[in-house]
């Protein structure tokens, strides 16, 4: 059962997928700001990612996940911005799918992230580690089918970048010089969806970039602090912007995120039921009861972790998250369901999904053979 990926070692991103397409999305002769959209959205690590552009010199937010479709973005924005010159790329977090590009980037841009970012991309698991799970994980595991379903890249080329500016709070980058000058505000929201959260606030074409606090059209997932990307929601709001850039997902207005915020507040408040009830993750995962906007919204397995994230917070425990055996909790949940990924429409018609009666332990496996 699952779905296992057949590409050989170094074929594993099929070409198709390598070509994103560029929008702009403000430009008023003085700033411009362009976003990359990856032609696949299906499976996790397919990111956007950002350009902003004042008379040829750009910043960029974040890198696609390798080199490869790094040199891909660089080619289309090339295409729309002939001879830009890359000065910086600020890093919205440390996930490989926002970082793993940056040694495609021509010349020595400064890379600017938070501390904590700057931090995490030294401690997060590796290209080597994913690719030995990519390749040698039983592919008849949970987690080995899951990997090959939901990981479709060749990670073996990547050498891991470094943050050389790093700063607490806010950070501004100044796009040329004097009153004609643009400025980039950098805010830290972390720690939320990760350790070290920024948001890319550009007043001047109303933008944001939100890296992983905001995601579109999928369940989000959240490694770091569910109460920190709430309130990192409510940050964006706050900057009041007519254009919004989620980490992952179609590029969207105030109105989306204020559905996620209100999604994840729901299940911040399910997620508190389940802890005080002794539930496991994965039963406390299948009982949320779904909003009606989220019926549609791929990778529901993806509670799991974001669930398991609020129950560290509950409990207190300050330990960093293990990436690997949440990514195998959400697995289990993703092969209960047929190893499907999409949207829960059915779910969520039939309205709320009473609680399990079974309590306490061995509430998951009991969960596994009754709900499967
Ligand atoms: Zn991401």
């Amino acid at each position: 059962m699952g779905q296992h990926a057949e590409n050989a070692p170094g074929e594993t991103v099929r070409p198709e997928f390598r070509t994103g397409r560029v929008r702009e999305l403000a430009n008023d002769g003085t700033v411009r700001v362009l976003a990359h959209l990856p032609g696949e959205t299906e499976t996790w690590g397919w990111a956007n990612c950002g350009l902003i552009e004042h008379r040829g010199r750009a910043l960029l937010v974040d890198t696609p996940y390798t080199p490869a479709l790094t040199e891909g973005m660089l080619a289309r924005y090339e295409e729309r911005v002939p001879g830009v010159a890359i000065e910086a790329v600020a890093l919205t977090h440390a996930n490989g799918d926002h970082c793993w590009g940056l040694q495609a980037l021509p010349g020595q841009p400064e890379v600017i992230a938070t501390e904590a970012t700057a931090h995490a991309i030294c401690h997060e698991p590796s290209p080597e580690q994913v690719t030995a799970l990519l390749r040698g994980s039983d592919p008849d595991s949970a987690l080995g089918a899951y990997f090959r379903a939901m990981f479709p890249f060749d990670f073996s080329a990547v050498e891991l970048g470094r943050a050389n500016v790093t700063f607490r709070g806010e950070h501004v980058v100044k796009l040329g010089e004097g009153a004609d000058g643009v400025e980039v505000h950098l805010i830290e929201v972390g720690p939320g969806h990760s350790s070290g959260d920024l948001l890319v606030h550009v007043p001047q074409a109303a933008t944001v970039f939100a890296g992983d606090v905001l995601f579109v059209g999928h369940h989000p997932v959240t490694w770091a602090s569910l109460t920190g990307v709430i309130a990192a929601l409510d940050r964006v709001l706050a900057l009041e912007p007519e254009v919004v850039v989620p980490g992952h997902g179609p590029v969207c207005g105030p109105a989306q995120v204020a559905e996620l915020r209100d999604y994840l507040e729901l299940l911040r408040l399910h997620a508190e039921r389940c802890h005080a009830e002794g539930l496991g993750l994965l039963e406390a995962a299948r009982s949320f009861p779904l909003p009606a906007y989220a019926a549609g919204w791929g990778m529901p397995e993806r509670m799991v972790i974001t669930i398991a994230t609020h129950y560290r917070a509950l409990s207190a425990d300050q330990g960093a998250p293990d990436m690997v055996a949440l990514v195998g909790a959400c697995a289990e949940y993703w092969a209960q369901a047929g190893g499907r990924s999409q949207g829960d429409a059915e779910r969520a018609a039939g309205g709320p999904v009473p609680l399990p009666e079974q309590r306490g332990a061995g509430a998951d496996e009991a969960a596994q053979a009754g709900r499967g």
